[in-house]
């Protein structure tokens, strides 16, 4: 095995390294560092978020600056905020025992005077986004002219934000000598463009197969019906009591929903998006790195940059579209030789989805059947034990209690003592998952069971057939976006494109639309409306009882006329205020699983 002492790297680099805890190089290191160190052309690195990439470029850079000369003599290139800071703190970590060197991070958002004064004396290393260079390069606080090694760190990321012009002028800004170190976790033609115009004979490495999901990481999918997501979430997190993870959403929208009722339920959960102001963001960061959070709900976009290597589960509340996205999520548990769990709960439908992934990242999904009630009960209450088992006594400060405390229990045997003490924690689940359902879905009969089951036609279409639930679902199109029944039903038609869906009691609102579905039709609906890529997003808020006997309608045309007579009589503070009304009333019967505190820890 190739060791650290082995490549050639500063003797304060590598007690530095040994102090943060890296035995042996990680794959990537082991290549990229002696070929920075031993050879000097430009390099494209096809790696991955956590594969230890900052630390394959950042640790030989060390070795090859000049610390006595004061002047930019490496430039590294970041597509965000996040990861501009993350990669500026390692590379300090690195450094703090080599004298004179200085690594001075500058990023958008931050007040742009503190950054020109750190600037003062040019760094050796400046770690930078590409729009907030710009702007100092045009302030003249930053001069490129002496930058020996340039290193585009996470160079698809660079060019999805849109910052492909700005980088191609930081790059006319720097010496055309200059080695260039391009790292990137998939290889769109644009890289390619741009390292054929921009690198000179780039020797390309790739770490492990392009898309190839990390070794040590289980990928399990749990189906339910897409009404139950929320549901099924909290069973698996309740199963898994020292989960530390990130719950990837689809919207900001969806991503805002999901925490709030993780919150109002009790769970150490926050939101991370883009609607966040960036003091939010920092703090929701900082709260989940210090693990003072143990969830962190988030898009895609938002969780780019946060850098923690310790997560037990990464939770595909909804799938990606894209299998790269999948990939990225994914790799973000399961590192620095760890183990990790990345979970994705999906319905029937997606089923051919988890194939695909499979066929692309080369791993197999292990299908798990969400957890009941009794298998959670059982779960917490060994973890409480342990947790008993395990917890510090401090005997001094608790020793002047003790003897008021046996006294007070004397009249209690040992086992009565244990039974009371486990109940304390213990009665709350089995309150709470007494008569939980069973949210899997049933064994998926096999094809050719299913063509000699299928009803026919006429059969199908019967609204009798076990269809009395029904879901009431809530659209953001209001009549502030001049929506009618009829505008809504073609919408529907056109999302869904399938005229089978029955739709009705529909309700226009300033702001939203509600409207029913049969249960059977949600979760096509759901999946139509969160797959559309548009600005429509669809919600459940009610399941309603089967003895509800207001009507459904499944001629929209004819449904479409009269509602639309019916919505113009009604006035709009009359639609509001119902809408109000039922919103408040969704609180107690959206999820019908009642909430439950739980404690911090
Ligand atoms: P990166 O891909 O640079 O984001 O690194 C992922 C994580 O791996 C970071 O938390 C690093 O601190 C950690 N790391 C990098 N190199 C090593 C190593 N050789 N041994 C253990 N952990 C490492």
């Amino acid at each position: 095995m190739t060791k650290f002492e082995d490549l050639g790297l500063r003797p304060e680099i590598l007690t530095a390294i040994a102090e943060l805890g890296y035995d042996a190089p990680m794959p990537v290191q082991e290549q990229v560092i002696p070929f920075m160190l031993e050879q000097s052309g430009d390099l494209v690195a096809l790696a991955q978020t956590g594969t230890g990439k900052t630390a394959a470029f950042g640790l030989p850079l060390f070795t090859l600056i000049a610390p006595a000369e004061q002047n930019i003599q490496a430039l590294v290139l970041s597509p965000t905020r996040e990861l501009c800071i993350q990669i500026a703190k390692d590379l300090k970590n690195y450094a703090h025992l080599q004298k004179g060197v200085k690594v001075v991070p500058v990023y958008g958002g931050e007040n742009i005077v503190t950054q020109l004064r750190q600037l003062d004396t040019p760094p050796q290393i400046l770690v930078a986004t590409p729009g907030r260079l710009i702007d100092l390069i045009e302030r003249g606080k930053v001069n490129l002219a002496n930058v020996r090694y340039l290193v585009l760190d996470e160079a698809d990321e660079m060019l999805n934000m849109g910052f492909q012009e700005d980088v191609e002028r930081i790059l006319q800004e720097t010496p055309a000598e200059r080695r260039t170190l391009l790292f990137s976790a998939t290889m769109p033609a644009e890289i390619a463009c741009i390292a054929k115009k921009y690198m000179r004979h780039a020797t390309e490495i790739s770490v492990g197969v392009r898309n190839a999901g990390a070794d040590n990481v289980d990928h399990v999918y749990y189906m339910v019906q897409a009404r139950h997501r929320y549901l099924a979430l909290k069973r698996i997190v309740d199963m898994n009591p020292d989960i530390y993870g990130i719950v990837f959403c689809r919207t900001r929208q969806e991503t805002k929903e999901v925490a709030e009722k993780l919150m109002a339920d009790g769970y150490n959960a926050d939101a991370l998006h883009g609607d966040l102001s960036q003091p939010q963001r920092d703090t929701v960061m900082s709260k989940f790195r210090l693990r003072h959070l143990q969830l962190l709900v988030a898009t895609d976009v938002a969780a780019r940059g946060l850098d923690v290597s310790d997560l037990t589960h990464v939770i595909n509340y909804n799938l990606p579209d894209d299998v790269e996205i999948y990939t990225h999520r994914s790799g973000r548990t399961g590192r620095a030789h760890k183990s990790g769990v990345s979970v994705s709960i999906i319905h029937s439908r997606e089923r051919h989805r988890i194939r695909e992934i499979e066929r692309m990242i080369k791993k197999t999904f292990r299908q798990e059947r969400v957890p009941n009630g009794i298998d959670i009960c059982k779960r917490q209450l060994f973890h409480l034990i342990g947790r008993m088992e395990t917890v510090d006594v401090n005997s001094v400060e608790i020793e002047p209690f003790m003897p008021h405390v046996f006294s007070k229990l004397e009249y209690l045997s040992k086992d009565e003592i244990i039974r009371r003490f486990v109940s304390l924690e213990f009665n709350r689940f089995l309150d709470y998952y007494k008569n939980a359902e069973d949210l899997n879905l049933p064994e998926q009969p096999t094809r050719d069971a299913t063509r000699r089951e299928k009803p026919a036609r006429s059969e199908r279409h019967s609204s009798g057939a076990k269809r009395g639930q029904r879901v009431r679902l809530k659209l953001n199109l209001g009549t502030r976006q001049n929506a009618t029944t009829r505008s809504i039903l073609g919408a529907i038609n056109e999302v869904t494109n399938d005229k089978s869906i029955s739709i009705g009691d529909i309700e226009i609102t300033h702001k939203f639309t509600f409207f029913d579905v049969f249960a059977d039709q949600a979760d096509k609906v759901l999946d139509a409306f969160a797959h559309s890529g548009g600005p429509l997003e669809v919600t459940v808020v009610e399941t309603r009882d089967r003895d509800d006997k207001r009507p459904f309608r499944s001629d929209k045309k004819q449904t479409a006329r009269s509602d639309s007579r019916r919505a113009k009589d009604r006035s709009h503070s009359r639609s509001s205020e119902r809408s109000s009304r039922r919103r408040d009333d969704n609180s107690a019967v959206v999820n019908s699983e009642k909430p439950w505190r739980r404690k911090r820890y």
